[in-house]
């Protein structure tokens, strides 16, 4: 067995990462890295529509955990070795500087994912990390202590450590298993809602700046800003909605009921005065030109328009419970989901191997010792923002370390 051999299985965020971390600080050892398909970094490279958005500016573990609807737990002790803080200078150390947007998402001030992968590229070379592309596995055996690899083409590769960063690929989730590891069911996290029947799809592209969106009959419900489709919703709080309820929606296979609260900010006693105050002060205004709360003008009178409350009539004409009707529509206005839709920018799997199964402090797998995991083969996912590259990187980072060190 090639004792001083490294092998790590993957060339996305996680398994760079922690091959050119590893290379580093293990230059006495032989680090090679096997990636399937021809190219490394594939996602890295469309993400962030383009420009990929490295992390979250986010120092405080014990905040930033929040936003991982699985894996929060598990993150924390992580999060105290390498945070966002720590991606932020690594990259700046190798001359990628980051900008933080107002939503504290990060990117290159390049304003390319090229930047990200040309710097990941270039460090893997500079510390020898052998780099094989279009490599197809069969299998793995364990022959503890180690791992042999064997390849379609009848060669095999022997090594003392083995690092699984296969992303969401089945075969890796196959070679996991096989190996004791447990999988929790995949589904898809981060996507937009399909509701045919909403009477707003010809509202595409407005935004309201602060909603709150809450899948009916669960503890769910998510704030932030919302945007109308062509389709349904998308937009923040739809992703955050659509990563926490993630497992919930896919066993309704995303049939469900959806409730918006245009104005969270407001209770739904105080809308009612106001409209009420509202007739009793400018009784002869209309009211859709009195766009009392300062919603999207359009979204305004169409849901004057959906309260059955008709143009052009004086306010004074309106009757209490038409204002009652529109107190709720703004408060809780129902909408029924019929499916889902792939979110462009970002979206991941839920689910993977079973974070009970990996100790946090090397991830290296409590089942077979040599073996470790990092990225998003793992059951951990983070909502939108940055957060799914900084799993990554963070696991990517504890587990090199770990397998340089032993
Ligand atoms: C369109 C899109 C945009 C995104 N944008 C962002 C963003 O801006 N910010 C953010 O934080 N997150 C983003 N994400 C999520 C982020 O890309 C992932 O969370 C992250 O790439 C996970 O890294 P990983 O290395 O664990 O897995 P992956 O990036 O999926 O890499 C796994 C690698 O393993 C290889 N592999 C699989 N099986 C085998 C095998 N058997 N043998 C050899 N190699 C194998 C794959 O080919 C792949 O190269 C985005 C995702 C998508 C799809």
């Amino acid at each position: 067995m090639a004792k001083k051999t490294i092998v790590i299985i993957g060339g996305g965020a996680a398994g760079m990462f922690a091959a050119l971390v590893c290379a580093k600080q293990a230059p006495q050892k032989h680090v090679i890295l096997l990636e399937k398909t021809r190219q490394l970094l594939a996602k890295v490279r469309i993400s962030g529509g383009g420009r990929c958005n490295v992390t979250h500016a986010q120092f405080d573990p014990k905040l930033l955990i929040q936003n991982y609807p699985r894996g929060a737990k598990e993150l924390l002790g992580p999060f105290h070795r390498f945070q966002p803080k720590d991606t932020i200078q690594w990259f700046l150390e190798r001359g990628v500087k980051l900008k933080t947007e107002e939503d504290g998402r990060m990117f290159p001030i390049s304003d390319s994912s090229e930047t990200i992968t040309q710097c990941l590229i270039s460090e893997a070379r500079k510390y020898h990390v052998e780099i094989r592309t279009e490599q197809k596995i069969k299998e793995i055996d364990s022959i503890g202590p180690g791992f042999k690899i064997h390849f379609e083409n009848d060669s095999f590769l022997e090594c003392s450590r083995l690092l699984l960063a296969t992303g969401s690929s089945p075969q890796g989730y196959g070679f996991a298993q096989q190996m004791g590891h447990t999988l929790i069911s995949p589904v898809p996290s981060l996507f937009t809602f399909n509701v045919p029947s909403s009477p707003l799809l010809d509202l595409s592209g407005i935004a309201v700046e602060d909603a709150e969106i809450c899948l009916k009959e669960t503890k769910f419900k998510q704030r932030g800003p919302l945007l109308l489709t062509h389709f349904g919703f998308s937009g923040p709080a739809t992703l955050k909605l659509s990563a926490w309820a993630a497992r919930e929606l896919h066993e309704k296979q995303y049939k469900a009921e959806i409730s918006i609260n245009w104005l969270p900010s407001f209770s739904k006693d105080h809308i009612a005065q106001r409209l009420l105050s509202l007739k009793k002060d400018k009784p002869l205004k209309h009211l859709e030109n009195e766009n009392l709360f300062f919603l999207p003008s359009n979204l305004w009178k169409r849901l004057i328009h959906i309260a059955d409350i008709k143009e052009r009539t004086a306010i004074s004409h309106l009757s209490n419970p038409h204002l009652q009707k529109l107190s709720e529509l703004l408060s809780q206005s129902t909408f029924r989901v019929e499916g889902k839709t792939t979110n462009k920018q970002e979206f991941v799997t839920s689910g993977g191997i079973d974070l009970k199964e990996i100790d946090f402090k090397t991830m290296q797998s409590r089942k077979l010792p040599g073996l470790y995991f990092a990225g998003e083969c793992l059951n951990i996912d983070g909502i939108t923002g940055g957060f799914n590259f900084q799993n990554a990187w963070t696991t990517g980072w504890i587990a090199a370390h770990a397998m340089a060190e032993q």
